[in-house]
């Protein structure tokens, strides 16, 4: 495919079906909505999403969709990259994979072979999954790490499907993490305590420079604000924090912004941590971005994870103390090195 005919691609406007779940009621509902896309029939979503020599870059802008069932794993242990707000039991969970944002330091452009939205559509299968993975005990499962679920919620409706899922399970808390301004579809749902949506928040000048096609700061913190305000638990993300030369200025104007918007007493906790991802990932992202200056950062490798190594703690000390003028400190985790 010419780069000249991606650019005139709608989003959507190819969709690659595996047979097994043609008849799927997802799957018919969105073949419905995108009627005028091409549909293509595949045998297994791989055939597609792990094809050799393919270009993420590219197809991130042609925006094809797969639609698959998941028969490997489908709740997996929480990754130590992320963060886990001291829950012992850390789960998530990805049933779509990619985004509609496309944020430089992501690491999904270092994870998958391919660009392509992928969903994949036998949710109760994940229900399931998650339920055996719970048991009794209590548990705290992340449902939007491989791609903003909020953003598609028009689109799929994950949102509230895992939402009635909380509703049925008290013991397991799930985290919706997001960088949508539009969290209106909240208006629908019960604010139950064990839906807890988590707003990534950056300066304004990082969401400019490197949250591709995210929506503003101010956008994100009026929906940040609207959470809170229906009784969802609201948590704040400040990760990943870049390195910028005047941060201090940066994050001192952004942290007083958000806590003008958002009432401090209305959020639970706040997360901050640092630019980090495992050393082949940011490799790949290279690879797929050479053009990245933020991705060309001389990171420091230790372990297999690339971070800003000993210079971020200065950073995030930083961070952590202007927070603590507006939320207390034992509400604020971090994520170090
Ligand atoms: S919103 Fe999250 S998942 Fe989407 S591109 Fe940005 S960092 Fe990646």
């Amino acid at each position: 495919m010419k780069e000249s005919e991606v650019l005139f691609y709608r989003p959507f406007s190819h969709i690659y079906v595996e047979r097994a779940v043609k008849e799927n009621d997802m799957t018919r509902r969105l073949l419905n909505r995108f009627a005028g896309a091409r549909v293509i029939e595949i045998n297994h979503y791989k055939d597609v999403f792990n094809r050799r020599n393919q270009s993420y870059a590219m197809q991130k802008r042609a925006g094809a969709l797969i639609i698959a069932g998941n028969r490997g794993e489908l709740v997996y242990k929480g990754a130590p990259f992320c963060q886990s707000f001291g829950e012992e039991n850390f789960f998530y969970t990805s049933f779509v994979l990619n985004c509609i944002y496309d944020c430089e330091y992501c690491y999904l452009r270092g994870t998958y072979p391919s660009g392509y939205m992928t969903v994949f559509v036998n949710t109760e299968d994940y229900f399931k999954a998650a339920e055996e993975k719970a048991g009794e005990k209590d548990c705290f499962l992340c449902v939007s790490y491989d791609t903003d679920l909020a953003a598609v919620e028009d689109i799929f409706g994950f949102c509230a499907l895992w939402h009635a899922f909380g509703k049925k399970h008290g013991n397991i808390k799930i985290e919706l993490r997001t960088k949508c301004g539009n969290l209106s579809f909240l208006r629908e749902l019960e604010p139950i305590q064990n839906f807890i949506i988590a707003v990534t928040l950056s300066p304004e000048e990082t969401a400019r420079l490197y949250e591709h096609r995210a929506p503003g700061l101010g956008a994100r913190l009026k929906g940040a604000a609207e959470a809170a305000r229906l009784g969802f638990p609201l948590r704040l993300s400040f990760d990943p924090v870049l390195v910028t030369e005047n941060y201090e200025e940066v994050y001192d104007r952004f942290i007083k912004r958000c806590f003008e918007e958002i009432d401090p007493k209305s959020v639970m906790d706040i997360g901050v941590g640092g630019f980090r991802t495992a050393s082949a990932c940011l490799r790949n992202m290279r690879r797929n971005y050479p053009m990245s200056e933020l991705l060309s950062y001389p990171f420091e490798s230790s372990g297999g994870v690339c971070s800003y190594g000993k210079s971020e703690s200065a950073y995030v000390d930083h961070i952590v103390k202007k927070t603590e003028k507006y939320v207390e400190k034992r509400k604020i985790y971090l994520w170090n090195t």
